[in-house]
């Protein structure tokens, strides 16, 4: 499968050594293209690993497709007959792909994960304080307002705006990145945070209602 890399990052000049045929290799390539020997992988980040251009907007058809291109070529039943180290190699590679994939599908993972390329250190304890008194305002009436809804109706309601709040948040995330303001994307990384985790208690209080009617 043909794999259209977008942009020039530097790897294009780096060669690696292919471990079986010690024939030069290129870092993102899967197998060998001397002797077809399944590579480990390389010290990539995600978006390299899945051939998709760098940034907060990632198309997610185009990244399933890249994803699921590489994990057909790395399926166990093609390995059956390989060396215990080819076999390892394309676990490895499956893994290394798995994780990639994981992180950049998912809108809150991806723009962790990019603010932590470009050098941001952001606080991953679930329970980061937060230091934005609005933020903080906001997040305490949600709160309030969920532990006082008693019928799914209303957890519903609050359920339907949160979601639409997360698309929101999602959107502004897009416009800080493009903007290259990262302050502003780590503020919006943290309301997503919280906006994610709303709608998780809202969803399991909506199911507990149910069940208890
Ligand atoms: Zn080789």
């Amino acid at each position: 499968m043909k794999i259209d890399v977008h942009h020039t990052d530097g790897l294009e000049a780096c060669v690696v050594e292919c471990w079986s045929c010690k024939g030069p290799a290129s870092p993102r390539a899967l197998f060998c293209s001397v002797c077809g020997a399944v590579q480990p992988p390389r010290p990539l980040d995600h978006f390299q690993r899945l051939g998709m251009m760098p940034g907060f907007d990632v198309d997610l058809s185009e990244l399933e497709r890249h994803y699921f291109g590489f994990q057909r070529r790395l399926h166990p039943d093609r390995f059956a007959g390989k060396s215990g180290k080819e076999k390892l190699h394309s676990q490895q590679q499956a893994m290394a792909l798995n994780e990639a994939y994981e992180t950049l599908k998912d809108p809150l993972k991806r723009a962790v994960y990019l603010l932590k390329l470009k050098g941001c250190k952001l606080d991953d304890a679930d329970g980061a304080t937060i230091s934005d008194p609005k933020l903080l305002m906001e997040q305490m009436e949600a709160r309030e307002a969920l532990m006082e809804a008693d019928s799914a109706e209303e957890v519903q309601a609050i359920l339907a705006r949160t979601e639409s709040d997360i698309a929101f948040a999602v959107d502004d995330l897009s416009q800080a990145f493009q903007a290259a303001c990262l302050m502003g994307a780590e503020k919006l990384v943290l309301r997503l945070k919280y906006l994610i985790r709303l709608s998780d208690e809202a969803r399991g209080r909506k199911a507990r209602l149910m069940k208890g009617a």
